[in-house]
């Protein structure tokens, strides 16, 4: 029997069990840090095939690790598990129907990435139990994807140093291998206090931390001008002072992204932005206090791991869907205006090197595009697999899980999570990350040059973006 056919052959048998993890951990919806039963239900399911458990790995209460084998490289799958507030929705239904109002939702299909991830760590096991393969696994539960970097807490702690190779996925509308870069990130709370006074009756014996706050905000408006253009800020007001116009705010506080295409040019940024809040409180004669909340790196995609992704894709194929598939995909993509569909295929445009007319005429990708090589690109958003990357060499997939022209955090997706097409999406990631890290495992040749090509990307190791907890706060 060849490789491809004994996957199938397991993934046949193993299909409802990797399916149930994900509908129990879509069902429970838990919030980023909150994945108590979500990483429960995974940790049991991975003791169940003989996979050994650490739970509150890297002191993260939510945080698992398991590993299977003795002998032989050792190739990590990243799982993940958290919801996202307020995506509520019935499960498979092609109308916005919520489940429960205000409830969390799997809008970005963690759950189908949990239990994708925890298949291809099962489909590995088998082979490695029936001697295919000689080979070690792990398995990575890794909370708070959405907010607060879990990833990057446990490359801190040194989790993923000693893998050959990571393998990870993330449900989409199209299939490609994840070729392109992505910014990295930092979430910064700059926190103002001042004097306050009555507003007409003393105002020069008061000190506004809100003008601080609006004034570093214009000062970071001006700051765009003069930095690099792929950075980014945005920022929210978490505190306004107060809701009356006659009392001058003696707190106020905003919370800043700094994103940039690489992790030590968002590190050079940071420095300018609290430049900027240390002027605003000079000018205004208050004190602001800042607080790293999270960081991540940006995403480093190894050529040879992802050049065995794209052609496991292209062997085993895109999901098969059938004709109820097709009809319900439809009735998906009619509550989503086209330009919408457009902009939501952006990105995998970019890593497939298809373009939208590619996909139109399409309710469900049929697609298993070829590797495009292109580190210097960065997608426009940020993950946490970027710490994974510059730790081992790491490649990433995207598997069709959803009408095509879906758009990631909605209740589309949310619904599609928990529906036969996800489900069908689901069990291929799992079959094309087994295969292409059975091919790694077993080509001594290919570990090598994935590890030439990972030091050769990151040839000073891993710093990670984080800083350590007593360095978190800074102030003027
Ligand atoms: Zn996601």
């Amino acid at each position: 029997m060849t490789l491809v056919e004994q996957i199938q052959l397991l993934a046949q048998q193993k299909e409802e069990k990797i399916w149930q993890l994900n509908q129990k951990v879509w069902e429970y919806a838990e919030l980023n840090w909150q994945e108590f039963r979500s990483a429960e239900a995974t940790a049991l399911a991975l003791e169940e095939e003989g996979f050994t458990v650490t739970r509150n790995a890297a002191n993260l209460p939510t945080a698992i690790v398991a590993h299977y084998g003795t002998q032989g490289p050792t190739i990590g799958f990243l799982g993940e598990y958290d919801a996202l507030p307020g995506l509520s929705q019935q499960a498979g239904c092609p109308e916005h129907q919520v489940l429960e109002t205000g409830a969390a939702g799997h809008g970005c299909g963690h759950s189908m990435l949990g239990a994708g991830a925890f298949g291809a760590a099962v489909l590995l096991k088998e082979l490695i139990a029936n001697g295919t393969i000689t080979a070690q696994v792990e398995f990575f539960g890794c909370p708070a994807e959405e907010d607060g970097a879990g990833k990057a807490h446990m490359a801190r702690e040194g989790l993923f140093q000693h893998l050959d190779a990571i393998f990870t996925w993330h449900p989409d509308s199209a299939n490609h291998v994840m070729g392109t870069s992505t910014l990295a990130v930092m979430g910064v709370e700059y926190s103002f206090t001042g004097i306050t006074a009555h507003a007409a009756g003393a105002p020069y014996a008061g000190r506004s931390a809100l003008d601080a706050a609006e004034l570093m905000n214009v000062g970071c408006n001006y700051l765009r001008e003069h930095m690099i253009p792929e950075a980014k800020l945005h920022y929210a007001y978490r505190d306004t002072g107060g809701t009356a116009p006659n009392v001058v705010p003696a707190h106020a506080a905003l919370h800043y992204y700094i994103r940039a295409p690489k992790v030590s040019q968002m590190l050079e940024l940071f420095q300018r932005v609290n430049k900027v809040a240390q002027g605003a409180a000079l000018m205004t004669e208050t004190q602001v206090k800042w607080k790293v909340i999270d960081a991540c790196s940006d995403f480093i995609p190894n050529r040879p791991l992802s050049q065995l992704l794209a052609e496991s894709l292209a062997e085993l194929g895109a999901p098969a869907f059938d004709e109820q598939d097709q009809q319900l995909a439809k009735k998906f993509q009619a509550t989503i205006p086209e330009r919408q569909q457009q902009e939501n295929l952006s990105n995998s445009c970019l890593s497939s090197g298809l373009r939208y007319a590619d996909y139109q005429g399409l309710a469900l990708d049929n697609h298993t595009p070829a590797y495009i090589h292109q580190p210097q690109h960065a997608e426009m958003g940020s993950t946490d697999v970027g710490d994974a990357s510059y730790c081992a060499p790491t490649a990433q997939c995207y598997l069709a899980c959803c009408a095509l022209g879906t758009g990631g955090h909605t209740w589309q997706f949310t619904a599609q999570s928990n529906s036969s097409i996800g489900k069908k999406g689901t069990i291929q990631a799992a079959k094309v990350m087994a295969l292409a890290a059975a091919k790694a495992a077993s080509s001594p040749e290919q570990l090598a040059l994935a590890k030439q090509e990972f030091l050769q990307d990151v040839p000073n190791g891993y710093t990670c973006p984080l800083p350590a907890p007593e360095q978190k706060e800074g102030e003027q």
